[in-house]
This record gives C-alpha cells, sequence and structure tokens, in this order.
C-alpha cells in the first residue's frame, strides 16, 4: 500500500465492488433503510439533549434457502436503537455504536450464538455515521471474541453506516476524520510493524512529507506515546507502578499538568465462566474514565473529558487500539510509560487471543482488506445529507438557550459518533 493512501477518504473502500455488498446477510436495501431509521431515532434523541445526533442498532441475521432472517438485539432495554450518549454522561467515547455494544448486548449475542452455534447467524452493526476508531477498536474486539469461540467467522462481522467523516463535518461540523487519518498514518507508515512500535512515532511522522502536512493542517491528531521520566512523576505513582508491575497487574494514572493525581485504576477484568471480556474494565480506559468522571462530578464541568495536557501515565508497553484511541479525546500531554514487563502486557491484553500491537494492526487496516475480519459498507450516496446532522447546529443552539450549556459546544475536538 502506498504511503498516501492515508490522504484518501478511508470511506471509498467501503462503497461499490470494494465493499462487496453480497456479502451481507440479507438485502442491502435493508440494512440501508435501517442506516435511515437510525438516523431518525438519532434526530429525537438528539432534539431531546442526550447527546450527539447520532444513532446504532446491533442485529443477527442469517439467510437460509434465499430466505433471510432478522433479529435485533434488545440487551435488556425496550428498543434496540441506542443513540449517543457524550452529553447526559459527560463521557467523549459513549458514541451510539459504544453504547450499542454494551455488556448486556454483547452478553445477549453471545448467548444467542452459543445455543445456536453453527447455524449460519452473522452480526450486523448499523450506524448513522461512520465510526470513530475508538468505536472501531470496539468492534474488533468483539468480532474477536465471536470469532475465538468459532461463533462467526472473518467477514462475518458486519458493519453498515450513513454519513461519511466528511458528510458529517459538512453537515454537523464533527470530524473524527483526524484521529483515523493518524492510525492509518501509524499502520501505513510501518510505525507498527518497528519493535519500538508507539514510540517512533513522533520520528516516523516527521520523516514523511505527507504525514507533515496532515499535521500541519489539523488533519492527523495523535497522542505521543514516551518514556516517563521517573522524578517528574508523583512519589505515590512511582510507588504504585512498581508494586503492581511486581504483581502483573496493568496499571495507569491521569495527572494533570500541575501535578495532581486526578485518577488511578487498575485492570479488573474477571474471567467469569461464559462472560463477555469487559474491554471497559482496562487499565487506561478505566483511568480515563475515572478522570472525566471526577471533572463531571465534582468540578461540573461540560466537556469533561477534555483533561487539557495532562498526562497518562502506565506501567503498559504494549498499549492497545482501545486504550490509544479511547485517550485521543483527552488532548493529552502524552501516554507516558514506566517499568512494565511481559506479564503486564499480557495481561493487558485488551483481547486475550491476541497482543495489543497484533490487535493495533487490525483495527487500523483500511475497510475490506483479506486481512480484516470485519465487513463495511456504506449505506447512502455521499452528497446525501444526515437527518439528524443537518438539524444538530440548530439543536445546540436551543439547548444551549433552554439549559445554559456552552454554545460554543459544538463536538468538533470530542463528540462523534
Ligand atoms: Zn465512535
Amino acid at each position: 500500500m502506498s504511503e498516501a493512501v492515508f490522504s484518501k477518504p478511508r470511506y471509498l473502500q467501503a462503497r461499490g465492488d470494494s465493499a462487496r455488498v453480497e456479502l451481507l446477510p440479507g438485502e442491502f436495501d435493508v440494512w440501508a433503510q435501517h442506516a435511515e431509521d437510525s438516523d431518525d431515532f438519532a434526530l429525537e434523541t438528539a432534539s431531546a439533549g442526550k447527546g450527539g445526533p447520532f444513532g446504532a442498532q446491533l442485529w443477527l441475521a442469517r439467510t437460509i434457502e434465499g430466505k433471510t432472517e432478522y433479529k435485533p438485539v434488545y440487551g435488556g432495554e425496550k428498543d434496540y436503537n441506542d443513540s449517543n450518549a457524550v452529553v447526559s454522561k459527560g463521557q467523549a467515547s459513549a458514541h451510539a455504536e459504544a453504547e450499542n455494544l454494551s455488556v448486556e448486548k454483547r452478553q445477549e449475542v453471545l448467548d444467542f450464538l452459543r445455543e445456536n452455534k453453527g447455524q449460519g447467524w452473522e452480526v450486523v452493526q448499523v450506524s448513522s455515521g461512520e465510526s470513530c476508531p475508538s468505536c472501531r477498536s470496539k468492534q474488533m474486539l468483539f468480532a474477536q471474541e465471536l470469532m475465538n469461540e468459532g461463533l462467526i467467522e472473518a467477514g462475518q462481522f458486519h458493519v453498515v453506516f450513513k454519513a461519511t467523516y466528511e458528510r458529517t463535518g459538512l453537515d454537523a461540523n464533527f470530524n473524527d476524520e483526524p484521529y483515523d487519518t493518524g492510525l492509518r498514518a501509524l499502520f501505513n507508515l510501518k510505525v507498527l510493524d518497528d519493535k519500538n512500535g508507539l514510540f517512533i512515532m513522533n520520528d516516523v511522522f516527521d520523516q514523511s512529507t505527507v504525514a507533515q502536512d496532515l499535521i500541519s493542517k489539523g488533519k492527523i491528531v495523535r497522542t505521543p506515546v514516551v518514556y516517563a521520566k521517573e522524578d517528574s512523576l508523583p512519589q505515590n505513582v512511582v510507588d504504585a507502578i512498581a508494586e503492581h508491575t511486581a504483581n502483573g497487574t496493568p496499571y495507569a494514572a491521569v495527572i494533570s499538568p500541575d501535578g495532581k493525581v486526578l485518577s488511578e485504576a487498575v485492570d479488573t477484568r474477571t474471567s467469569e465462566a461464559g462472560a463477555t471480556n469487559d474491554f471497559e474494565q482496562t487499565a487506561i480506559v478505566q483511568a480515563l474514565h475515572g478522570a472525566w468522571k471526577s471533572q463531571r462530578e465534582e468540578l461540573d464541568i461540560f466537556e469533561a473529558w477534555e483533561l487539557k495536557g495532562a498526562r497518562v501515565v502506565t506501567n503498559i508497553n504494549d498499549i492497545g487500539p482501545l486504550a490509544y484511541n479511547e485517550a485521543l479525546w483527552s488532548s493529552l500531554h502524552s501516554l507516558q510509560v514506566l517499568g512494565g514487563n511481559d506479564e503486564v502486557d499480557f495481561n493487558a491484553r485488551e483481547i486475550p487471543s491476541l497482543s495489543n500491537r497484533d490487535l493495533f494492526k487490525m483495527v487500523a487496516l483500511e475497510y475490506n482488506v483479506d486481512e480484516s475480519p470485519l465487513h463495511v459498507v456504506h449505506s447512502v450516496d455521499p452528497s446525501v445529507p444526515n437527518r439528524a446532522h443537518a438539524a444538530w447546529p440548530g439543536i445546540l443552539k436551543k439547548l444551549a438557550e433552554e439549559q445554559g450549556i456552552d454554545a460554543h459546544y459544538d463536538g468538533a475536538q470530542a463528540d462523534h459518533e
């Protein structure tokens, strides 16, 4: 793949021949209609002040003798639709697809597929907008989990989306593309193939004229990954890292620019028999969520995820794609690594079957290449505006007047699907 592939829109590989729509279970038109319904749902929930104008649905489907069965996943909810909940939760990554891949819904899919193993069922996530890298990490993690149990095969986890990044930028002034372009650059410039991985990112980007050009135009967002200087850290964090490293436990802390520890977390996933892999219980993700929560609840900060130059310090050397992409919303100074060992990295695997590096590469892959377990389809002509997105500027103005929300909040930095 040429160096410049990441300067072209990603969605082109989710259209037409390259999307191989015949791989979807059932009719393309049915899925395109579900994407339209998701857009309508997003318009409703955004108007009600729940969050950004995005919706998602999770489906199980199979075709037998030319007849397709479509089964929506409820996960205990009354509705199979989910919306963006960034505003209501104060959580930058509470995008529609992420809400839609809740523990409850994933468990329902797992249980159903276990009971109906070998019966031809496939998984389809429908979204009103193109998934950001954080949501794609969650889709990939769940696809891997299902593949590991032999419940689906590669290519049987489908993602159907309506609005491209570009379209959403035009209509609603949200732009996820720079986050994703950074990821594609990491892959295409072979940062993820180097033994030092993310630690050489800045050097490699410096040497690429394409990357430099995109960075100068604000079209690549990334968080530097560096080794921490021990004397720059609070002593209790240094001590915690030594203790957890000795025990092989992944640990992370968020430290504000003035040296205050905003949150600390360890990986608390349990291996309860039959339970879905709870990737939100990993150390870096929990530390970030803890910092966002305390900013929302204790300081009443609306854009609680904005950590303005804070550092995440961790003993994980092999940082996974979910942790890295989740951290992108917080305008961090850097992700800093201290200590750690192979055991910590093993226990920090976001999906136990793969190293975080191998998983990272899969999340960064272009759509629909042979190596990717996900099958991604774009459902409409890119000139068609998304209804919820087109209404968003007006909704935002109204919410700002009614609730005193900062009218400058346009989500350009941190609110997504
Ligand atoms: Zn997302």
